[in-house]
């Protein structure tokens, strides 16, 4: 799952610099409000914006990280062991990495909270941040680094299963599911990643694949390859779940021949990629045809100036922690050169 907009409760009253007028769409009359003009505020708490505040809390700007009210720590928080993130040599749980980084960012005095957050407005010097209580956070500048989130079948009976038999969760859910035949849908790393995992509990998982071939890398498609409880659908569909109050069986649809079938499953995990979370900032800031936030270059300055973002929700094609990481180093750096050149 992915970092969704984060939050604060306590104000930290800084040295407002050159930047302190109130902007258009600031606090309305009798909302909580924080009178601080933070130097910076950070929009997630992925390893863009982790990383973004442990440069910036370095930097002494005093970031305030917004880091979600149940999403703290982003999809990594959900995944099993990350072997590819450099410094590891036996691999990392997710959690645990972004565990350790909250933790590094809070070293150097990151104030990260765990709150939503609702809206922004990022026209002007002094932009605003609105948590689900009504407080409205001020800042010079703002890092939105508010990931990616699950894609959807779109079927019909996916939100009413969800929760009973339908998941985009293995480490959350896949407990629940010991002996039994399970599907996981996609071919992509995710879905082998997911996969590979749930056969520690599954009898047999089901890997519906809609094309004849993985998106995956080489090493994630052996795996499933070589695995004896991984059985491969390729060229499938699903077009139905079915079960009343689980999830009994799918409907799929071979997509070469047309012909229907069904699979009697107790579990769906859907693991199909994701979409950048772009739902706070699409009517403020440019985007590009993949419904990224558009960035200058190698940069992450965004369409307003002050407003900075990183990680998955710039990137259509890397989405890696380490990519998303270095994302973040990116944003603090520009953050600090942009408040530079404002007090210059
Ligand atoms: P991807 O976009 O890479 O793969 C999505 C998969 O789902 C593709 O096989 C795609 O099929 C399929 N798909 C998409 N929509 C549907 C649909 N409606 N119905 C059925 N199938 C569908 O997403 P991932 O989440 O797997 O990976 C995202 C990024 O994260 C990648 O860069 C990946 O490398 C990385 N990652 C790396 C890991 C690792 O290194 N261990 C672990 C997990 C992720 P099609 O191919 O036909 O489009």
């Amino acid at each position: 799952m992915s970092n969704q907009p984060g939050i604060f409760s306590s104000a930290v009253n800084l040295d407002l610099g050159g930047a302190s007028q109130p902007a258009p769409g600031d606090a309305p009359a009798g909302a909580a409000g924080d009178d601080a003009v933070h130097d910076v505020v950070i929009v997630g708490s992925g390893p863009a914006g982790y990383t973004a505040a442990i440069y910036t809390a370095r930097a002494n700007l005093n970031p305030v990280l917004l880091a979600g009210s149940v999403t703290a720590g982003g999809e990594l928080m959900n995944t099993t062991e990350v072997e590819n993130y450099p410094g590891f040599i036996d691999g990392i749980m997710g959690p645990d990495l972004m565990n350790n980084m909250q933790q590094q960012a809070e070293r150097f005095g990151a104030d990260i909270r765990y709150e939503d957050v609702v809206s922004v407005a990022l026209e002007g010097e002094v932009k605003t941040v609105t948590i689900e209580d009504g407080t409205v956070l001020k800042a010079r500048a703002v890092i939105i680094s508010t990931g990616s989130e699950y894609r959807k079948l779109g079927l019909e009976d996916e939100e009413r299963l969800s929760g009973h038999g339908v998941s985009w969760c293995a480490t959350c859910d896949g407990f629940f599911f010991k002996g039994q035949n399970i599907a996981v849908i996609g071919g992509g790393d995710s879905a082998i990643e997911e996969a590979t995992f749930l056969t520690k509990f599954a009898d047999k998982v089901t890997l519906i694949v809609r094309r004849d071939e993985f998106r995956a890398s080489e090493i994630m498609r052996q795996r499933a390859l070589d695995d004896p409880k991984i059985e491969i659908r390729w060229n499938s569909r699903v077009t139905g779940i079915n079960g009343e109050n689980k999830v009994e069986s799918l409907d799929l649809v071979d997509t070469v021949t047309g012909e229907p079938s069904q699979l009697a499953v107790t579990g769906l995990f859907v693991a199909i990629g994701s979409d950048p979370r772009v739902g706070l900032v699409k009517d403020q800031l440019e985007l590009t045809a993949e419904n990224t936030i558009a960035v200058d270059g190698r940069t992450s300055t965004t369409s307003l100036p002050g407003v900075f973002a990183a990680g998955d929700v710039v990137d259509p094609t890397y989405r890696q922690a380490i990519t998303a990481a270095a994302s973040g180093c990116v944003a603090a750096v520009d953050v600090e050169h942009y408040l530079a050149a404002l007090d210059s």
